[in-house]
């Protein structure tokens, strides 16, 4: 029996996350699949309930399932500065960093259909494919940090630090996926400047040696940045640090057009993995029908693909995807003249109906 913890989170999370599941139990329904879930309370709804994001048992429960799917967390409701107060993000750091979920992959492919509907011109974007491998457990956001106050002066300062075997364990994984896709990794680094970052670009080369199949470049980040809107067809697979990581993989998502459609998938040394879209909770449309289910329906597929070994499934739900946005339906964040304009319960069900008809 395989088990998935189901965190819906706050703002549209609940919403989307029950367009998922219409999707979990058709296929538990039609193939007769052993899998069972489970819900939890993350992030905001959490701290209004037990004063805490995340509780004991509740990472205890994701750590004994096959794979967690996340909706989102946060909001205005819980967005503090000041320090020691629980924070939302907190419970998702800590899933990662006690799951070992070092791993963030977040595949980035254009839709024909939504083409225009990218701020970049078709001809840059047509037939882009990239997937971004974010080193998820160290770096910045791991490091010690600290805001020092004296008499004479107030500093604060976050600390870039890289094991080499964070750095090992991520580029292999790099590797290993460019060679099921187009061959091609691109290593992003600031080894011009940062000692953290030259242990990075030495350790890809000397990897690199394991994997001479595949064609491997070295950029800096700000030159990424900007190749990234120049012309991101050069790219396959990018594999780089935490900080990094974060900031590439929502540019790379806007090349999509969207970020409601973007699903992630977190992996840890197993199978094991927590599966989220990459957008926030957009409290700005909760409760409103207006939120896109694709980037939580397509990180469920993930979830099929790579905990469950449930291939064919994962593949009929993309495809299902891909023909409801052929026909022409549109949440609001996707539409175009003449779209057919729907929320996203119907968003939801066609996908449902579609994945059904793709036996
Ligand atoms: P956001 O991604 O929630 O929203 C950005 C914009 O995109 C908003 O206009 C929103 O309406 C829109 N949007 C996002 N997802 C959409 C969807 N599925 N369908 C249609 N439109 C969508 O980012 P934000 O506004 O910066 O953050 C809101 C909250 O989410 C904050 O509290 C932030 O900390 C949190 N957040 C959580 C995660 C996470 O749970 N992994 C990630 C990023 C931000």
């Amino acid at each position: 029996m395989k088990k998935i913890m189901v965190l819906p989170g706050d703002g549209i999370g609940p919403e989307i996350v029950d367009e998922a599941l219409k999707i979990i139990d058709f296929f538990i329904e039609e193939s007769n699949l052993d899998i069972r879930y489970e819900f939890g309370d993350i992030g905001g709804i959490a701290i209004d309930k037990y004063g805490i994001p995340l509780k004991d048992e509740t990472l205890e429960m994701c750590k004994n399932s096959d794979a967690v799917l996340l909706g989102a967390v946060g909001g205005p409701k819980w967005e503090t500065t000041e320090p020691g107060k629980p924070r939302p993000e907190d419970a998702l750091l800590k899933v990662r960093k006690e799951m070992s979920l070092f791993a963030n992959l977040r595949p980035v492919r254009i839709y024909k259909p939504l083409i225009d509907s990218s701020t970049l011109k078709r001809e840059v974007i047509e037939g882009v494919d990239i997937l971004v491998v974010r080193e998820l457990t160290g770096g910045i956001y791991f490091g010690k940090r600290e805001r020092v106050v004296s008499n004479e002066d107030i500093f604060a300062y976050d600390t870039e630090l890289y094991h080499l075997y964070e750095i090992e364990r991520i580029v292999k994984l790099a590797f290993e996926t460019a060679r099921l896709r187009r061959k091609k990794v691109t290593s992003v680094d600031k080894a011009n400047i940062l000692e953290s970052s030259r242990l990075w670009r030495e350790t890809v080369m000397r990897i690199h040696k394991d994997y001479s199949d595949i064609e491997l470049n070295h950029m800096y980040v700000d030159n990424t940045s900007m190749q990234l809107i120049r012309n991101p067809k050069q790219f396959d697979v990018i594999v780089t640090s935490n900080l990094f990581g974060d900031i590439l993989s929502d540019e790379t998502a806007m090349i999509s057009g969207s970020i409601g459609l973007l699903p992630s998938a977190s992996l840890g040394e197993n199978n094991s993995g927590m599966y989220e879209p990459i957008h926030g909770s957009a409290p700005d449309i909760q409760g409103t029908g207006k939120a896109n289910p694709i980037a939580q329906i397509l990180s469920l597929a993930m979830l099929f693909r790579y905990s469950l070994g449930l291939k064919r499934e994962a593949g009929r739900i993309e495809a299902a995807v891909n023909q409801v946005l052929e026909k022409g339906y549109r949440t609001p964040d996707i539409n175009t003249e003449n779209g057919k304009l729907i929320n996203t319960k119907e968003m939801g069900n066609l996908i449902l109906e579609a994945a059904s008809d793709l036996k």
